[in-house]
């Protein structure tokens, strides 16, 4: 049976790189209907809304959701795109695996609460923006993340719990899931993670950790891939699943035709790998390794390829 997925390109550099994507996994499998939902703020700047209720029913009638970047419409009183449909679909693991040079981190970031749950209040003299951590929110991404650490491995808990009470929460909740599932953890603050992750990253297969940590510290790791244009993303829930590549829609390079496609293959990747279609997934992991060790690769990699052109001997590949 065909599998729908609902295709977002988005803003800036996701509208080059997503249909190189969509291309790929054409190249893979026959069987998946594409259909795209316009959010964002291009939407934004013809219609004066860059999401509806609509958008968010057709992303909910997708077996899997394929998503470029948004750039946030430049009204304060907006809230961003991908954090409403990340709430509305209730996608609360962000998962960030990074697979380079020989090792291997994958970030298991929180994805519905912390400082993202737009809980703020600003007034013209005060600022103030609540970092809610749940019981239930630590739970379930604690236990999404203990069920992706390998047998001999650990994982570790990044948090800042010497400071911020609310992260005592997140810890405890944490060890608390570990322990129950038998996996071995340690925990880490968060700011000396964030180094030694890049210094031993042997030492960190898997980490947990609350929203806003989890987005700095997968920015750390992105620099063991070789910078953002190579990490792909995956967001779960219980019922739905989205699939991004981490950098955003980088308007200081949109237009120019050099965004590199990678993450935003690898995160087809990891939709494929969600569809259970492991085989689809390493093929088109291979490609791109295939294509960076050739050294046709966008500028970000230290090649003078366009989108166009390394997309084009990405497929080849396929
Ligand atoms: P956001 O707030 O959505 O994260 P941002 O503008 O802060 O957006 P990115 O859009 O991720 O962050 O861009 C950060 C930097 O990385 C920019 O200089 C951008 O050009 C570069 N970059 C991001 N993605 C790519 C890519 N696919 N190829 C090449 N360079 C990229």
């Amino acid at each position: 049976m065909a599998r729908k997925i609902a295709v977002v390109e988005g803003d800036g550099i996701g509208k080059e790189v997503i249909p190189v994507a969509v291309k790929a996994l054409e190249k893979v499998r026959d069987d998946l209907d594409f259909f795209p939902v316009d959010v964002g703020c291009t939407r934004w700047n013809r219609e004066g809304v860059a999401i509806d209720g609509n958008d968010i029913e057709a992303l909910r009638s997708a077996d899997a959701i394929l998503f470029g970047a948004i750039t946030t419409p430049p009204d304060p009183s907006y809230r961003s795109v991908v954090v409403r449909i990340r709430k509305e679909l209730d996608l609360y693991a962000n998962v960030r695996p990074v697979h380079a040079n020989g090792v291997s981190v994958t970030v298991v970031r929180e994805n519905t609460e912390g400082l993202y749950a737009g809980v703020e209040e600003i007034t013209p003299e005060r600022a103030t923006t609540l970092r809610i951590i749940t019981r239930k929110g630590s739970e379930r991404v604690a236990r999404f993340a203990c069920g992706i650490v390998q047998p001999g491995e650990t994982l570790t808990i990044g948090h800042k719990a010497n400071v911020i009470k609310a992260d005592t929460l997140f810890l405890n909740t944490c060890r608390e899931v570990a322990e129950s599932l038998g996996v071995q953890y340690q925990d880490r603050y968060i700011d000396a993670l964030c180094l030694d992750v890049l210094m031993h990253p042997g030492r960190y297969p898997v980490i947990v950790t609350e929203n806003m940590f989890g987005d700095i510290v997968s920015d750390v790791t992105a620099y063991l891939a070789g910078g953002l244009g190579m990490l792909p993303s995956a967001n779960i829930g219980d019922r739905y699943a989205l699939f991004e590549p981490v950098h955003g829609s980088a308007p200081d390079i949109a237009g120019k035709g050099i965004a590199n496609p990678s993450a935003a293959i690898l995160s087809a990747a990891l939709l494929a790998r969600h569809l259970g279609d492991d085989d689809s997934a390493v093929r088109l992991e291979k490609a791109v390794s295939s294509v960076i060790a050739s050294g046709n690769v966008t500028p970000d990699l230290g090649g003078n390829a366009t989108t166009e052109s390394m997309g084009r001997a990405i497929l080849a590949a396929l």
